[in-house]
């Protein structure tokens, strides 16, 4: 691990009732495609992910995230599919809220400003339940409500059980 640097990225991080919620869907999708399920505790959507990120830029990164003036919403996650290429099983809401967007893309223009690197391919909403999984027939599940009240600053490190994260921040919304 560097002590110089930190892998980050900012995410929504879900409540106990929606982390429960999020588990039994992924039970549910686990019986028909497989894989590895998410640990319950880990379940998050990324917003923008930095990478390894100089420790030094966290303090900027606090206040371009006190900064921002999103009022809470909600996503609804109504749409279950995966992605060939990573074999990665996930939810995702089939409209994105503008707030869900005005947040990253406010996020990503002071990161812009800053100087300070991300990932900057187009923004797919998205929350990962199976890993090594592949999507062989439509799964019904009844849809989940997420009010969103928060967002957070997460630290990632892979260990050897898989990777472990540390909220680092954390901002209510308006
Ligand atoms: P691991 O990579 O150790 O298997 P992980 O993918 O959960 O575990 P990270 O790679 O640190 O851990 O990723 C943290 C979060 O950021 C995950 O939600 C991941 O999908 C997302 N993410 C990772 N890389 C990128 C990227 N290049 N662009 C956008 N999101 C990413
Ligand atoms: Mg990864």
């Amino acid at each position: 691990m560097s002590r110089t640097h930190q892998r980050l990225f900012f995410a929504l991080w879900p409540g106990e009732d929606t982390r429960r919620a999020l588990w039994q869907v992924s039970g549910t999708l686990h019986q028909v495609w497989n894989g590895r399920r998410m640990k319950p505790d880990t379940l998050h959507m990324t917003l923008v992910f930095l990478g390894d990120t100089p420790v030094e830029k966290v303090a900027v990164l606090r206040e371009i995230a006190a900064a921002m003036d999103t009022r809470k919403f909600e996503v609804t996650l109504n749409h279950a599919s995966c992605w060939r290429h990573n074999k990665v099983g996930f939810l995702s809401p089939e409209d994105s809220p503008p707030e869900l967007l005005q947040l990253v893309y406010g996020l990503e223009d002071k990161l812009e400003e800053a100087g300070i690197a991300f990932d900057e391919r187009p923004y797919k909403p998205h929350l990962t339940l199976l890993r090594n999984t592949r999507c062989t027939t439509q799964v019904a599940f009844a849809p989940i409500h997420w009010h969103i009240e928060e967002f957070v600053l997460v630290s990632s490190t892979t260990r050897e059980t898989g990777p472990a994260y540390q909220l680092i921040g954390r901002w209510p919304l308006k």
